[in-house]
């Protein structure tokens, strides 16, 4: 099974490359030195990643013509707006008829949407922001995987329950294991493109993590996401040169008062300096927020929006404060479903154009629909847990997460049942 359809090169000048699915053309940086017009390729995140035996990438064409269109077209004519889609609030209604043509919202009109208290309403919004994920980037949804390489954390964020101070159990993945794991991901599984992820300075050395990385890279075709925390800029560097190529790395809040509070002997700016180094170093961006912390303001949430897309964030990363009964934070309440889906709603109302969204596994972890929520109001890139299960529940940086004790298999089986009945594309198209 593969994540993403092979593409037929049409044009490549200098690292830049126009290449095609079923005549979609799309723009990929190409670093590969053996590639050339004519060659079918795999691309993710905008990069090419593997060239294709042609007999090879025809089979897999053969399978995908059909159900690419079909895919597309249920898509389509579930995100399209009827007669029906209009709200009888003048000022919603207005607000989103300018969104739907490509008006961002202002601050304060944003701070409504969050607030909006009826069904109908919240509905609407949610709604639009579907019709305005399908009209930028059809139906494509990324999958990418996520493999927790150490619980090990210095730190001690008020909310995480892998915090430097927490007594759970810590594990660190031996190298080999980091790598057969990657390898059993990307060889047996299909993935394209995996998220490394750890605590900070999680018993790794960069030049280590660095290692790690040109592993699996000298090994395997795949785009690597580092989520190792603030690496520092030499680290980013390294991690770099080594062929990591995106970074997640959230915010959190943009609250600068708030994220002190929060973070212990760590501030807001030295946060946003690595997500701007990492992005004038040419990384892609996956940065985003927690939503319902407590003492976050709805004024709060827009400026996390407003702040990731300043940040060229190529994936918005927003889930649920979930808190963790061993924190300081225990006795605070997790946000309703319903309040996570409006800022994901209102990050593509307010960045149509530009992200993908993603679904996390923590607001996953609110509903057993969540998914299909989140990828109906707006989002288009969800993540698989490919962390070995053993060392799953000791990853605990919230109670009960969802897909816990799932397999890899169990995860790919149900994710793509649930993207091809919503008539989504586990591929990398769009804009
Ligand atoms: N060390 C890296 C870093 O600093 O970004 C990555 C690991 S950290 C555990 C990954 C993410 O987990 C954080 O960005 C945070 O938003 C999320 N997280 C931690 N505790 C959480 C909680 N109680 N509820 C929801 N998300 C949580």
């Amino acid at each position: 099974m593969c994540y993403t359809i092979p593409a037929l090169v049409e044009n490549i000048k200098n690292k830049s490359a126009t290449i095609s699915y079923f005549g979609e053309r799309k723009t990929a940086v190409c670093e590969l030195t053996n590639i050339a017009c004519g060659d079918y390729v795999y691309a993710q995140g905008g990069y090419i990643i593997e060239k294709l035996p042609p007999d090879e990438a025809k089979k897999i064409l053969i399978t995908w013509e059909d159900l690419f269109f079909q895919l597309q077209e249920l898509d389509a004519t579930r995100a399209a707006l009827g007669s029906a889609d209009i709200s009888s609030d003048d000022i919603l209604q207005g607000i989103l008829e300018r969104a739907r043509q490509g008006v961002i919202p202002s601050q304060s009109e944003a701070v409504k949407l969050l607030n909006l208290e009826s069904v109908a309403s919240r509905g609407l919004v949610r709604k639009t922001a579907n019709y305005l994920r399908q009209q930028y980037h059809k139906n494509s949804c990324c999958v990418h995987g996520i493999l927790e390489i150490s619980n090990y954390c210095v730190r001690n964020c008020a909310y995480c329950g892998i915090c430097a101070s927490s007594n759970v159990t810590r594990y660190r993945m031996s190298f080999t294991e980091i790598i057969n794991a990657a390898g059993e991901a990307i060889d047996k599984f299909g993935f394209k493109s995996l998220v490394l992820q750890s605590g900070q300075e999680c018993g790794y050395t960069i030049r280590e993590l660095a290692e790690i990385v040109a592993a699996i890279k000298a090994r395997f075709p795949v785009l690597i996401f580092v989520s190792f925390g603030e690496v520092g800029v030499e680290g980013l560097r390294q991690l770099y040169q080594a062929g990591a190529r995106g970074l997640l790395l959230r915010f959190e809040t943009s609250n600068a008062v708030l994220y002190e509070k929060l973070h212990p002997g760590y501030n807001l700016d030295s946060r946003l300096e690595h997500l701007k180094a990492a992005y004038a170093m040419g990384y892609l961006i996956a940065t985003g927020g927690l939503v319902g912390l407590p003492g976050q303001t709805e004024e709060d949430l827009v400026n996390d929006i407003l702040l990731t897309s300043s940040l060229h964030a190529e994936m918005f990363s927003f889930g649920p404060f979930l808190p963790h009964p061993a924190s300081c934070l225990a006795k605070y309440p997790k946000p309703l479903e319903q309040d996570v889906l409006g800022v994901l709603a209102l990050a593509r109302l307010m960045c149509a154009e530009k992200t993908k969204i993603l679904i996390t596994t923590a607001y996953e972890t609110l509903s057993s629909l969540a998914r299909e929520h989140g990828l109906m109001a707006g989002g288009n890139s969800i993540m698989i847990n490919v962390t070995p299960l053993k060392y799953r529940a000791l990853y605990n940086i919230y109670p009960h997460r969802a897909h816990e004790n799932e397999t890899v298999a169990l995860q790919i089986r149900q994710a793509l049942a649930e993207l091809k009945a919503l008539g989504r594309g586990p591929t990398d198209l769009g804009s």
